[in-house]
């Protein structure tokens, strides 16, 4: 059996979670630009797409039919209801990522973060919180992506998000996006090299020390 490349590992699982306003997306774009290694995994979704959206590239905007059909042929890794709609993690975005041997990129919520966990115990799960619930609702308001009602809801569920962030790994507060992705990129990095994840040391060092 070939022992292949020592710095050859498995793919990893990235979550990116956090109530919405926090930075995510900006954090996870700039993430996307500055680390070839990793791609962002599409997730379907009932919400009807925003201004800006690009269908396939966002999110793959499918009806509550076509949605439904999904679920009930296992093609969600995960899936949650988010502000009344539903989104889910297609199966064969992540394999086909892994595949390539690339590690994947996970803008989900808490839901959806504790159901992958059970998937694979070994994900990374990162969160990233506001410097304020005051900043957050400014954030919410100048994003102008959201009628009024949309905000107020978004606040009231900003705090459930919030109370989730003991679940995860590593917890970031995004009081400046440059800071803020330099840290992430630091984890990611120094999650790459865990000898748990580098599958071909154990052959690597056999062929060294015998
Ligand atoms: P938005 O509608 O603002 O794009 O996303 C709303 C929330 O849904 C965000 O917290 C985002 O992380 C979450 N979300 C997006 N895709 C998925 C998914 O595939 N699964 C789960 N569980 N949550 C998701």
């Amino acid at each position: 059996m070939a022992t292949g490349n020592p710095l050859q590992r498995r793919g990893l699982l990235f979550v990116l979670s956090s109530p919405s306003g926090a930075g995510k997306t900006t954090i996870s774009r700039m993430l996307l630009e500055r680390d070839d290694g990793i791609q962002l995994s599409v997730s379907a979704t009932t919400r009807p797409r925003r201004e800006g959206e690009q269908d396939g590239r966002d999110y793959h905007f499918v009806t509550n039919d076509e949605f439904d059909r999904m679920v009930a042929s296992g093609a969600f890794l995960e899936w949650a209801h988010v502000f009344g709609h539903r989104y889910g993690t297609l199966r064969t975005e992540v394999v086909r990522t892994i595949e390539n041997g690339c590690d994947v990129l996970l803008d989900i919520d808490w839901q959806g973060t504790q159901q992958l966990k059970q998937v694979d115990p070994d994900i990374v799960r990162c969160f990233i919180l506001p410097p304020s619930m005051e900043e957050l609702e400014r954030r919410l308001r100048a994003r102008g992506t959201d009628s009024g009602d949309v905000i107020g809801q978004r606040m009231a569920r900003a705090a459930a998000e919030i109370s989730h962030w003991a679940e995860y790994d590593y917890v970031f507060i995004n009081d400046d996006a440059d800071h803020c992705l330099k840290l992430v990129h630091t984890v990611l990095k120094a999650e790459r090299l865990k000898a748990s994840r580098r599958i071909f040391l154990h052959d690597f060092v056999r062929s060294m020390i015998g």
